[in-house]
This record gives structure tokens, C-alpha cells and sequence, in this order.
């Protein structure tokens, strides 16, 4: 097992064939996803396993933690000799976007800012494109108080550019789909843009926090001790109870 070595998919190459779900038998994606990949389960996936990533048609699996000098075979490589014939690396900037989520099922809160955000990066990115950026969409279902621990989690859903929370405070109000899930009162967040609160972030504020990223030097994130927020823990909680349904002796 890896805590650090788990695949990165580029939901701007992938064209959701499936291989990557069939490939791996070790429970790194989301099966009931299939076929839009989804990394459910990082610390499951093999040390130094490329196995999804040289299936992938469209190159657009990458891990975290690879120092080997392994280069997706398809597309990225593809890419890399379009873009630069000379040398043996691309001059292109990465923006890495992580989308942190509880539920993509049910949770109206978390589907909305999932289909904004993939709004907002398919429009800006052939205008980054051009201007030599690349942007890398990332999507990780927190799963367990462990996930929660392991990404730093504190609410539900974020969006983090190059690792930074878009949102500069934590802002929280009551989601009833997240209490159903859970049997629980739980509160999910809230987005705050030019002065107004919104249960899901406007495309406006994503996009101007991407091009913030590129064109504004970013601060290093200070080191934080992390502590479960009582909220999540309350959700992992209830769903465990709700899932397990008398049959352990959990409660
Ligand atoms: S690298 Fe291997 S273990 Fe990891 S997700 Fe892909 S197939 Fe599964
Ligand atoms: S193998 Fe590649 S293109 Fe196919 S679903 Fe996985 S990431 Fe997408």
C-alpha cells in the first residue's frame, strides 16, 4: 500500500472508456462511477503500478509520487513531442485542481460544484492552453475520517488550486441531502463571492481564482495540525451506522 503513489486523472483528456475501472482490482476507483473514473480509494493503489496508467488511450492518467520517469504512453507523450521537439521537457505550467467531495450521488450541493467547476475549466482551457498552461482536474471522494485526515479535509465540497483552498474561511450552512445521508444534522459549505453567499461556487469565482493562480504569486500554506471537524465526523459516523444496519455492534 502507498500513501503517497496514487493516479491523477486529467478529466480534459479522458474521454471515460472505462479501462483504467477495469484494469485496477484493487479498489482505487469508484466502481459505481464506471466509466468516469473516479480515485475513491488512493492509499489502495500498488507502489510504482502503472497498470491504469499504460492502458489509457488517451494518456491522461499520471500518478502522484512517480519519480521514476515514466511518461503516460498515449496522449501526454504525444503532447510533449508536439510541443517541444528539442528538449526533453515542456516549458508548460501546471495548475493542479483538486475537487474534495462527500457524495457526487445524491448530494445536490457537491453534483452542482462539480458541474461548475467542469464548466469553468473547459472554458478557460483552451485560452490557458495557449498561453502555455495546463490544467490537471483531480476528483477525490473523502470516504472515511482517514481520507478525511490524509487530504487534510475540513469541508464539503473544496476546490484547492496548486493545494490552496479557493476559499479564504471556512463558511458553512445546514445540507439536507448530506443529513439524509447520514441520519444526522450535518452542514456542508458555503461559498462566499463578491460579498454573497452561495451553496455552490459561481463559475466566475473559479475562474478568476485559476487565473489568479498563474498570474498572481501564490502563498505557501503554513503547515496546520489537522483535527477532524466534528461535522464530518458526525456524517463518517451515521453512514457507518446507516450502512452496517444492526448487523455489528458499532452503535
Ligand atoms: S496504478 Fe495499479 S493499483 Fe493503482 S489504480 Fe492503477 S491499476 Fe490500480
Ligand atoms: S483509461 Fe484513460 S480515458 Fe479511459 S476512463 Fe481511464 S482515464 Fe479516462
Amino acid at each position: 500500500m502507498a500513501k503517497l503513489w496514487y493516479p491523477v486523472i486529467d478529466y480534459l483528456k479522458c474521454e471515460e472508456c472505462g479501462s483504467c475501472l477495469k484494469k485496477c482490482t484493487h479498489g482505487v476507483y469508484d466502481q459505481s462511477k464506471a466509466p468516469s473514473p473516479v480515485v475513491i480509494n488512493p492509499d489502495g493503489c500498488i507502489d510504482h503500478c502503472h497498470g491504469c496508467g499504460n492502458l489509457c488511450p488517451q494518456g491522461a492518467i499520471t500518478y502522484v509520487g512517480d519519480d521514476t520517469g515514466w511518461n503516460p504512453p498515449n496522449g501526454n507523450k504525444q503532447d510533449f513531442e508536439e510541443s517541444c521537439a528539442c528538449c526533453s521537457s515542456t516549458d508548460k505550467k501546471q495548475l493542479n485542481v483538486d475537487f474534495l467531495f462527500l457524495d457526487l450521488n445524491t448530494c445536490e450541493r457537491c453534483m452542482a460544484t462539480d458541474d461548475t467547476l467542469n464548466e469553468a475549466v473547459d472554458e478557460l482551457s483552451p485560452i490557458l492552453n495557449t498561453l502555455g498552461v495546463n490544467i490537471a482536474l483531480n476528483k477525490i471522494n473523502i470516504v472515511s475520517p482517514e481520507m478525511a485526515e490524509q487530504f487534510q479535509f475540513i469541508s464539503s465540497p473544496t476546490i484547492r488550486i496548486n493545494g490552496k483552498d479557493i476559499c479564504i474561511e471556512v463558511k458553512e450552512n445546514n445540507c439536507k441531502d448530506c443529513g439524509d445521508l447520514c441520519g444526522d444534522d450535518v452542514a456542508c459549505r458555503v461559498f462566499v463571492y463578491d460579498g454573497k453567499e452561495y451553496n455552490q461556487p459561481p463559475k466566475a469565482m473559479i475562474m478568476n481564482e485559476l487565473l489568479k493562480a498563474i498570474y498572481i504569486p501564490q502563498q505557501t500554506s503554513t503547515e496546520t495540525i489537522y483535527s477532524l471537524p466534528e461535522n464530518l465526523e458526525k456524517f463518517f459516523n451515521g453512514k457507518a451506522a446507516s450502512s452496517c444496519e444492526g448487523n455489528c455492534s458499532c452503535s
